[in-house]
């Protein structure tokens, strides 16, 4: 298919264009990459008939149609669970989590290239990622090599293995997850998905699916739980195409909600100083990233488009994992803190059930190894 539009890939830090689709950081300064849309959305170039996120692929100019890899992922339910609030259920993609979003692009985009030089990637995840990437190198007969935190749940740990594909389980922080997967052995190439901008890029297709699930209307507020800042980066990137591009007249209000042992974005923003804690033992345990490398994007994006973010502790998110399983939205802990953060932001007043609202659940209850409360 022609695809009309342009883009590009830049450093955050020095500007400098990147030529290597396969480059993950800058590199002249090792800084993260964004990519530019130079490019308007239109609703009139939406492929109506394909229900799957890529009903958005002419926005998508680096994937060609040929070489797309997908297993259906995206054009998730909007569900309506009261008045004014709304689930978007992400938990339903392909491996039961929203990174098939950025899975689906990126390996897309790189799978030929990656045959054609060596063959295998490399990746390093807290379990979802993981699963995700190894799943859609699994469909484009890739090698991919995971590496994962010791703490990873036993049914992430199966799922990657289930998909063929070697997993490393790395003893320390989640930043020592990376750095090991970083050092990947010759001939693996490091396609880390916090860093690389493709995937990042795949999770704009959660905006516009929201945006055109509402007819092409802004809810008032969106809740997303915020770890590395892939989702909470590719969402806000998403809805400023559309405003940008005149599709919708307003953005949504964003909050970044965070478990209190892992909430570096949350204090960041407060201006209040983060320790974080030896080792991270909370049942969200999609949420380990307690030093972020996106953390300064994260703020800037996040006040640029006066953003909020929102701390829950342990107690709030069982008890937000509880009442959505007694409801019938079974969900991992992580994604039942941003329900949690929305609950503790309505017994605050600091929203209202007026207001349009949409909870992202982004990872299913399947994935977890969390006993029932009694
Ligand atoms: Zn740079």
């Amino acid at each position: 298919m022609l695809k009309l539009m342009n883009y590009e890939i830049r450093c955050t830090s020095c500007h400098k264009a990147s030529v290597s689709i396969l480059d993950f950081r800058c590199p002249s300064c090792g800084e993260p990459l964004d990519l530019g849309l130079d490019f308007n959305f239109e609703p009139g170039l939406v492929q109506m008939k394909n229900y799957s996120a890529w009903r958005y692929s002419r926005f998508y100019p680096y994937v060609d149609a040929k070489d797309t890899v997908t297993l259906g992922e995206g054009w998730t339910p909007l569900v309506k669970f009261s008045n004014n609030l709304h689930f978007k259920l992400d938990s339903l993609n392909p491996t039961g989590s929203f990174k098939d979003r950025g899975s689906t692009t990126l390996i897309s985009a790189i799978h030929r290239l990656v045959k054609k030089q060596r063959g295998s990637i490399a990746e390093d995840s807290s379990g979802n990622a993981g699963a995700s990437i190894a799943a859609y190198s699994a469909r484009a007969q890739l090698k991919a090599q995971i590496y994962v935190p010791e703490s990873v749940s036993g049914p992430k740990f199966n799922q990657i293995k289930s998909y063929g594909m070697p997993v490393v389980k790395v003893a320390g922080s989640r930043s020592e997850v990376a750095e090991r997967a970083q050092k990947a052995e010759k001939g693996k190439l490091y396609v880390g998905h916090i860093f690389h901008p493709f995937f990042r890029d795949g999770i704009r297709t959660l905006a516009y699916e929201i945006a055109e699930q509402f007819n092409w209307k802004t809810p008032e507020r969106v809740y997303l739980p915020v770890s590395a800042g892939t989702l909470l980066l590719g969402v806000i990137s998403g809805f400023r195409h559309l405003v940008d591009s005149g599709t919708i007249s307003d953005l949504p209000k964003i909050i970044a909600c965070q478990t209190r042992q892992v909430s570096p974005l949350y204090h960041r923003i407060r201006k209040l100083e983060y320790k974080a804690p030896k080792k991270v033992t909370s049942i969200a345990d999609a949420l380990v990233s307690t030093n972020p490398p996106l953390l300064d994007l994260m703020v800037k994006e996040l006040q640029e488009t006066d953003g909020d973010a929102e701390m829950v502790d342990e107690g709030e998110i069982m008890n937000a994992f509880t009442e959505l399983a007694h409801k019938g939205f079974f969900v991992e802990p992580s994604s039942a803190v941003a329900y949690a953060a929305h609950q503790k932001q309505l017994r605050n007043k600091e929203v209202s059930k007026a207001e349009k609202t949409v909870i992202v659940l982004t990872g299913h209850g399947l994935k977890t190894t969390l006993q029932p409360a009694s």
